[in-house]
């Protein structure tokens, strides 16, 4: 992969952070100039830092469509055009139907389904002719686990956005695919709303029905997603990979 995406244009969403910045790494190292997007300024500048020269940071809440519009307006002037696009920025938050409140349904969809619907909209004017969109989905969106109805559902609504736009975006040579993590170790997982014991339960049921035995690492997703945006990947379009270690496949 070396050198692969070297003068390409890349932006992250989440980038600050677990599978977001790992693949960030991974585009800096295939030569993409990688522009990072995430909320927080501070875990931003401290990406950037570690990422190197050819790294920079937009601030924007993807749920926020205006500020989806202005930090693409930035990346475009900075850079001229964008090739590759990795919609990557989400929540998890695991709740039973019953618990369900509507700012919970409210806040999952916003983020993960109207945030990732819109910042490719902000971007496709700027995407060049011949670019690649990955979105991150999730295997859990073709599974039935207790307590992720509303997050495996933006999950899905992700799988679909996939198959439509890769039809839609073909003209233009654009490409658009999504990878499917399992359970993957990052800060996200403390952050489901299950307590400590429950985490662990949840990992170890994940780890021992996963024919590969363990959790993944942020770098195995990002494989998948650096390839899905390079050359390697060109006769690739609609579909869905997944990185699960086989937890949903067997
Ligand atoms: P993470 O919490 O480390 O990273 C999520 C990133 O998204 C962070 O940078 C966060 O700041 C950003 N983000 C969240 N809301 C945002 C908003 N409104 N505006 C801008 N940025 C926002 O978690 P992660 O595991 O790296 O998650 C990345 C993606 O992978 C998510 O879409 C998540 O749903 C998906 N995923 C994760 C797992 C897992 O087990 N970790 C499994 C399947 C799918």
């Amino acid at each position: 992969m070396s050198a692969e995406l070297k003068d390409k244009v890349a932006v992250v969403t989440g980038g600050n952070s677990g599978i977001g910045l790992a693949t960030a790494e991974k585009l800096v190292a295939a030569g993409a100039k990688t522009v990072i997007v995430g909320r927080n300024r501070t875990t931003l500048d401290q990406a950037v830092a570690a990422l190197g020269e050819n790294a920079s940071a937009q601030q924007a809440d993807v749920s926020d469509t205006g500020a989806l519009q202005e930090a693409f307006s930035a990346i475009a002037r900075a850079h001229g055009k964008i090739d590759v696009l990795f919609v990557n920025a989400g929540v998890a938050e695991f709740s039973p139907i019953g618990e369900v409140a509507e700012d919970h349904f409210d806040k999952l969809f916003d983020i993960n389904v109207k945030g990732a619907y819109f910042t490719i909209q902000s971007a496709l004017d700027h995407i060049a002719d011949g670019g690649s969109i990955v979105l991150t989905s999730s295997v859990v969106n073709e599974l039935g686990l207790p307590g992720s109805s509303v997050y495996s559902a933006t999950k899905a609504a992700l799988r679909s956005f996939v198959r439509a736009l890769a039809a839609e975006l073909a003209p233009r040579g654009i490409r658009v695919n999504s990878v499917a993590p399992g359970l993957t170790e990052t800060p996200l997982v403390g952050k489901l709303g299950l307590a400590p014991e429950e985490i662990e339960a949840f990992g170890a049921q994940v780890a021992a029905k996963a024919p590969t035995g363990r959790l993944a690492k942020p770098g195995e997703i990002a494989n998948v997603a650096t390839f899905l945006a390079s050359p390697q990947s060109s006769y690739v379009n609609g579909a869905e990979f997944a990185v699960d270690g086989g937890f949903a496949q067997v």
